[in-house]
């Protein structure tokens, strides 16, 4: 069997699919990837040029293409200002210009999330599987500042590609996943499935919509109308489309024991931890002003000194951030094993760049004082 399907999971934060009708100041999006924006997400992975893209767009055009919806998404717009100092004129009133920037708006889909199916030749297929693995340029949902959020061939246990008798069975056979546990599941998700003659001389179906997509260059853009059958398919056991598991499991961490920081007995041990480390940083050895727990598993009083490590400001708020980048649970950073020595010095390196001047004078200021 050789597989004439490709499926591409596209979701993330932002995607903006630009649809035909659109002007150059309010550049609108589509409600789901459009053929011309999967078509360029394709030759990014395969590494064609947009002046390149002309001698591959016949062979690409030639697959069909069918999106399910399983999140629409909320449309959002930006704001943006183009042309500023070149020398571009703007309104003034009364029929006088100025110097100034154009206003354009663009307009994004958030949080939506579509499985796309593309249908074909399974030499093509392969080879545009083989390039979504290991992909020239970084593909992206539509514009290049829109990142995908999720692997675009879908988690391990997803197929990725499979052979199909069209393209509905092969949207059908993917089950509809929630993200996580309390997300709700939707009666019916829309698909948009490309429309060809199956056999020459076949009528188009009353319902096709006419989607103006289909690129026939990127240099200069000019775009082709497809068909488009718009399907209803319902999701639950035993529906059209099954249920998959979530796509995330929850599963909290250990209670973390309340740091009671008041506590005499903790007061006790901060303090001859403090004078272990004869009151240096253990990192970087300037003062020493706060303490660090490298565990929290005795948090609040029950801790031994063992748990504890002095470290300055700098080097404790380094080290938080790794950990909460990391989601540590109850076992935390020891500054003192060399494992952690190049991102501590990497994390304060980036946190004094980024910090305001005051803030470093009032931080240093509170270091010599102690
Ligand atoms: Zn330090």
């Amino acid at each position: 069997m050789r597989a004439n399907t490709l499926f591409l999971r596209l979701e993330g934060p932002l995607q903006s699919w630009g649809d035909q009708g659109s002007k150059f100041v309010i550049r609108r999006t589509a409600e789901a990837p459009t053929k011309s924006g999967v078509v360029g997400l394709l030759c990014a992975a395969l590494g064609v040029s947009r002046a390149d893209a002309r001698r591959r767009l016949v062979e690409l055009n030639a697959l069909r293409l069918g999106v399910r919806i399983d999140r629409p998404g909320v449309r959002w717009w930006d704001y943006q200002t183009v042309g500023a100092g070149m020398q571009m004129r703007i309104a003034e009133a009364e029929g006088k210009t100025k110097p100034g920037a154009m206003l354009t708006r663009r307009e994004y889909l958030c949080d939506a999330s579509f499985l796309v199916a593309i249908h074909g030749d399974p030499t093509l297929i392969d080879s545009l599987h083989a390039a979504l693995l290991d992909p020239t340029w970084p593909p992206y949902l539509g514009r290049k500042s829109c990142a995908a959020s999720v692997p675009l061939l879908g988690r391990n246990d997803e197929p990725g590609t499979g052979e199909f008798a069209d393209l509905e069975s092969a949207i059908r056979s993917v089950p509809w996943r929630k993200r996580a546990r309390e997300d709700p599941v939707p009666d019916v998700v829309d698909c948009l499935l490309e429309w060809s003659a199956a056999l020459p001389g076949d009528s188009v179906p009353p319902e096709a919509e006419v989607w103006y997509d289909v690129a026939q260059s990127f240099d200069v853009p000019g775009h082709q109308a497809r068909l488009v059958i718009r399907r209803q398919l319902t999701v639950g056991d035993g529906k059209d489309i099954g249920l998959g598991t979530p796509r995330q499991n929850h599963t909290p961490p250990p209670p973390r024991p309340r740091a009671d920081y008041a506590n005499t007995e903790y007061r006790r041990k901060r303090q001859t931890r403090l004078d272990a480390d004869r009151g240096l940083c253990v990192f970087c050895k300037s003062a020493g002003t706060t303490v660090q727990h490298i565990t929290y598993r005795r948090a609040g009083g029950g801790e031994s000194v063992d748990d504890l490590r002095s470290l300055c400001r700098l080097c404790h708020d380094a080290v938080t951030m790794i950990e909460y980048g990391l989601g540590m649970d109850l076992d935390r950073i020891n500054p003192e094993e060399a494992k952690w020595r190049d991102r501590i010095i990497a994390k304060r390196d980036e946190m004094i760049r980024f910090r305001s001047l005051e803030t470093r004078r009032r931080r240093l200021n509170a270091e010599e004082v102690e």
